[in-house]
Order: C-alpha cells, then structure tokens, then sequence
C-alpha cells in the first residue's frame, strides 16, 4: 500500500529546516504532500502565490512531492488524498507542546491517522520562518536560510 503523507504548514517563508525534513521524509514514504494551510486567522507576510512558487521551484521535479494549498482541517485533507500520515518537524521542547496537542486531538478525531516527527537536523535547529521574516523586514541577507535558488 502506499504511504501517503502530508506535510503541512504555513511555509511564510519556506527555509532550509523545512526543507531537509522535506528531503528526509522522501525515503521514508511513497509521496509527501507538501500543503501550505490557508489559515484565516494567521495573516502571511508573503502571499500564497509567491510561497507556492517557491514550493514548485524547490520540488517541482521531485517525483515523490506533490503541492497544494488547502483550508480547513489537515484531517480533512488527509482523507480527500488518501493519507495516512501527517509529517512534522520538531525542533524545541515548545515545538513538542505545541505539535503534542495538535496531534493528539487529531488522533482522536482520526484514529487513522499516525502523526510522525522528524527530529529537526541540528544545523537547522534556530531556524524558524518568524526569525527570517523578522530579518527580511529589516533589510538583512536571508539567503543561508532559505533553500538555495530561492530569491525574496
Ligand atoms: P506552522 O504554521 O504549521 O507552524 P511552519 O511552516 O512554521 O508551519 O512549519 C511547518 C512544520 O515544519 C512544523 O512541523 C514545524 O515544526 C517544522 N519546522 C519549522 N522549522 C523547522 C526547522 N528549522 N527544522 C525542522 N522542522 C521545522
């Protein structure tokens, strides 16, 4: 059987933390779907046009991604496509806290599915898309933090 994962989140903007967990999840499961949240409540710095762009420039040719956005529940999404797995990134204790609750409640409303946690690789650990967007606006060089190729 396939194994399907989505990847979700905001991705406002992608950065190299990101996208090793990306990279290291491909082995491990026949597609990743890579699904930027459209969340009403948390407004993007860059708009969803742009950080779709930059999503297909990165994985574009890579056979086992596929990109989408979507809104509403990341259940929801995984029963439309057929996942059975939700991928997440865990950098920090609070990272934990944060993705324990979310995946503890979605386990309950879809037992289904298994949310699995990749240990951030160190390198990456301080890298967050708030601490380059902070960086951005301020008029300082982002790009050892976003993937390579990627121009703001
Ligand atoms: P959200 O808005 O859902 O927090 P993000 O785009 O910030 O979405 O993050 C998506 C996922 O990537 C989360 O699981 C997050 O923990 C993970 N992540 C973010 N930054 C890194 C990083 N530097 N290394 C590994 N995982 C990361």
């Amino acid at each position: 059987m396939d194994r399907i994962a989505v990847f979700p989140g905001s991705f406002d903007p992608i950065t190299r933390g990101h996208e090793s967990i990306i990279r290291r999840a491909l082995p491990l499961f026949s597609k990743v779907i890579v699904a930027i949240g459209e969340n009403g409540e948390k407004r993007s710095f860059f708009p969803l046009e742009q950080r779709l762009a930059w999503l297909r420039q990165i994985f574009g040719n890579e056979r086992g991604v596929a990109i989408m956005t979507y809104a509403g529940l990341t259940i929801d999404l995984c029963r439309r496509e057929n996942a059975q797995y939700i991928l997440r990134g865990l950098r920090t204790s609070a990272d934990f806290e944060f993705e324990r609750g979310i995946g503890q409640m979605n386990k309950l409303m879809m037992p289904g599915v298994e949310t699995v946690f990749l240990l951030c690789a160190p390198e990456y650990a301080s890298v967050s898309s708030s601490i380059v967007r902070d960086i951005f606006r301020n008029g300082g060089d982002i790009t050892q933090f976003v993937p390579e190729g990627i121009m703001v």
